[in-house]
């Protein structure tokens, strides 16, 4: 069995009485690739960068969020520093605001690389190659020396997979790796992040709204509404065979082969209304004004009803099978 690389337990990121993320509780293993999936504003993006120590002016994380034995959420700046990079690294979603324009790629490459101090038999040189070959850049040497507006976005997505795997981290986070390329070379960029997180034997985070990619590229799966984890378990199980409402919605909103092979005929399904604002979450479950199951038990906050492997946080789950 695999080990926890880490253990998120009863953590939340607030400011003031506003919380973006709402007493989460999940693990990933050594070597596992979890998928966080959600509408916009289910808190993913500041769950992934809280866990960076990279929140916005006025944000904290509280809880409990542990990396290999070592508390995230009371390290200092300095400890933070030190292990970003080397534990724990990300990809970015905007390509272009993550890579400073004035400098030249090889040099940003350098920066990422030697900020870790971590030592190698090869040159620095040849494992710049040897990573430019692995994230399949065109020309390496040339690409080196391009500032990153002369590439185009797939091959700066790719430079920032690369930064984020240089210094050979244990856990990888990507915040929506593929929404500023191009839909044609998306799974291009996506094979070339998962090749690179098997290459170092490392545990990757996910964060997308697209639930195929999660379903060709991960294990585990954690669906986010307003904060809160309403689902969690095994790819397999929870595409599958999804338990909350708002999974089942989300799987049926979701555009399919089979739904491309009737023609598109019939119009997908939406889910009615939206998703409330951070600074209006309502009592009870936040996904009742929206949920065609709702009744008067759904006005008081459902726990995390373990159903075989997984966890659903609805009081009206129908079917216990797994
Ligand atoms: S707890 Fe109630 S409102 Fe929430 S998802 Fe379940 S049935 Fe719907």
């Amino acid at each position: 069995m695999s080990k926890d690389l880490l253990t998120v337990k009863n953590y939340s990121v607030s400011s003031g009485s506003i919380s973006a993320v709402r007493q989460v509780d999940f693990k990933v293993s050594e070597n596992e690739k979890l998928g966080i999936v959600g509408e916009s504003g289910a808190g993913k993006s500041m769950l992934g960068l809280s866990l960076m120590g990279l929140l916005p002016f006025g944000w904290e994380s509280t809880g409990s969020a542990e990396l290999a034995g070592r508390e995230l959420v009371s390290m200092s700046e300095k400890d933070l520093v030190g292990i970003r990079g080397r534990d724990i690294s990300m990809v970015f979603q905007d390509s272009l605001s993550a890579l400073n324009p004035m400098k030249k790629i090889g040099k940003q490459l350098e920066f990422a690389f030697k900020h870790a101090e971590v030592s190698r038999s090869e040159s620095f040189d040849e494992y710049i190659l040897t990573l430019m070959h692995s994230l399949k850049i065109d020309d390496p040497e040339l690409s080196l020396q391009k500032y990153p507006h002369q590439l185009s976005g797939g091959q700066r997505q790719r430079i920032l997979i690369g930064m984020a795997v240089a210094c050979n981290p244990r856990l990888i986070v990507a915040d929506e790796p593929t929404t500023s390329v191009d839909s044609v070379i998306q799974r291009d960029v996506l094979d070339v992040l998962i090749s690179n997180v098997s290459r170092l034997g490392a545990s990757l985070v996910l964060i997308t709204h697209d639930l195929a990619v999660v379903s060709n590229y991960c294990e585990k799966i954690i669906v986010m509404y307003a904060g809160k984890i309403v689902e969690s378990g095994p790819v397999v199980s929870v595409m599958g065979n999804p338990k909350h409402p708002y999974t089942k919605a989300l799987i049926g909103s979701h555009i399919s082969l089979k739904h491309i092979k009737s023609g598109m005929s019939k119009r997908l399904p939406v889910i009615p209304g939206m998703m409330p604002a951070i600074q209006a979450i309502p009592t009870g479950c936040a996904f009742k004004t929206r949920c065609g199951s709702a009744t008067a038990a759904c006005e008081v906050q459902p726990p995390n009803f373990l159903v075989g492997e997984r966890t659903v946080s609805c009081w009206h789950i129908e079917d216990q099978s797994e």
